[in-house]
């Protein structure tokens, strides 16, 4: 079944129309790309899939249940998990207790206090952390970690969420272009897998091109287009979206500096 069917969904801010009739799906560990220029309503679709925002019409569909009044908690127990960034105050924690943290609360569980669990959740986090390349610095308190690394946690985090989908809206910010493309690469293969499918919005579209499967062009609140990485560089509309960015689609991959 197919695991996410967002359908005709809109939302306006006033007299914004951020979102109008949008409508796709996404396959289990599917890695689909959403693009678009600023303020195309990217954020508004990964708002209206994670449930911070309602639609004002439309629905989200997740494993045919629909999910479109459910609140954010709700959808992440169903499955549906997005990176955040590590807070301040958690920085101050290890890289191994940041994801025991993310497992108990996943679970709920008062169990958690007790020294046993806590021996379990431990070993947990490190397994996890092994997924992500983290293991051996699990014991490092995340505020030495450089920048790449805390995203890699980010994620590890995510997944402590056993999410069947998850979102990333812009992960890669602030990234250099080398760090972004190995982030996008552990994703896309810890979700390969695990069979998460992940809906994901990035700038570089070296990335984009790189590691989506499929490829949604958003412009002012619209689909424009929808296709494989090579139809969507192809695509005349999607030129024309991208009228003042044009070489950003046509950049050999690889050749990118960083
Ligand atoms: P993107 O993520 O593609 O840059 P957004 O979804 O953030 O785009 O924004 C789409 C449009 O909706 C923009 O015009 C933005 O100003 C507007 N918008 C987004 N969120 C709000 C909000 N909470 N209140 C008012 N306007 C908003
Ligand atoms: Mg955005």
């Amino acid at each position: 079944m197919t695991l996410l069917s967002v359908q005709h969904l809109g939302k306006s801010f006033g007299g914004v129309a951020a979102a109008r009739d949008v409508s796709f799906t996404l396959e289990r560990g599917e890695m689909l790309a959403i693009i678009g220029p600023n303020g195309a309503g990217k954020s508004t679709v990964f708002n209206m899939v994670g449930g911070q925002l309602r639609p004002d019409r439309g629905a989200v569909m997740l494993d045919g249940q629909n999910i479109t009044a459910a609140s954010p908690q709700k959808r992440f127990r169903l499955g549906v998990g997005r990176t955040f960034q590590v807070a301040q105050t958690f920085l101050s924690m290890s890289v191994a207790e940041n994801v025991q943290m993310a497992l108990i609360s996943h679970r709920r569980e008062s169990e958690a206090l007790w020294a046993p669990a806590r021996d379990r959740y431990r070993e947990e986090a490190v397994t996890l952390l092994a997924q992500v390349g983290m293991a051996e610095i699990a014991d490092r308190p995340c505020s030495a970690l450089a920048y790449g690394d805390v995203k890699r946690v980010e994620l590890a985090v995510a997944l402590a969420g056993k999410p069947k989908l998850l979102l990333m809206d812009e992960p890669t910010a602030g990234m250099a272009a080398r760090e972004r493309a190995d982030l996008m690469d552990l994703t896309a293969s810890v979700a390969d897998a695990a069979g998460i499918g992940v809906l994901f919005t990035e700038h570089d579209m070296d990335v984009v091109f790189g590691h989506a499967e499929r490829v949604i062009v958003l412009v002012r609140g619209q689909i424009v287009a929808t296709g494989s990485p090579e139809d969507i560089r192809r695509n005349p509309d999607v030129r024309r979206a991208y009228l003042g960015d044009a070489h950003a689609l046509e950049r050999p991959k690889g050749l990118n500096p960083a």
